[in-house]
């Protein structure tokens, strides 16, 4: 883990999860744009939306292997 850095669990359009950086900046404007963003997929390897997911929503197991599976840094 990175100090400092807050990850962020995302699902993205094809339904994957994943953990991302998610700079508060970028976030505030993604919340106004319906919590969504384009960003690179670690998953399928494109580009997808990606949209936050409230991690109480998760269950610990789900949660736990979202967070293995992350972006590299930031494009
Ligand atoms: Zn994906």
């Amino acid at each position: 883990m990175i100090d400092g850095v807050e990850r962020t669990i995302v699902r993205c359009q094809s339904g994957a999860l994943y953990s991302t950086i998610w700079i508060p900046m970028a976030s505030f404007k993604a919340v106004r744009l319906g919590d969504t963003r384009l960003q690179r997929c670690p998953v399928h390897r494109k580009w997808e939306r990606a949209r936050r997911v409230d991690p109480a929503t998760l269950s610990a197991a789900v949660r736990a292997a979202a967070e293995q599976v992350q972006d590299i840094g930031i494009p």
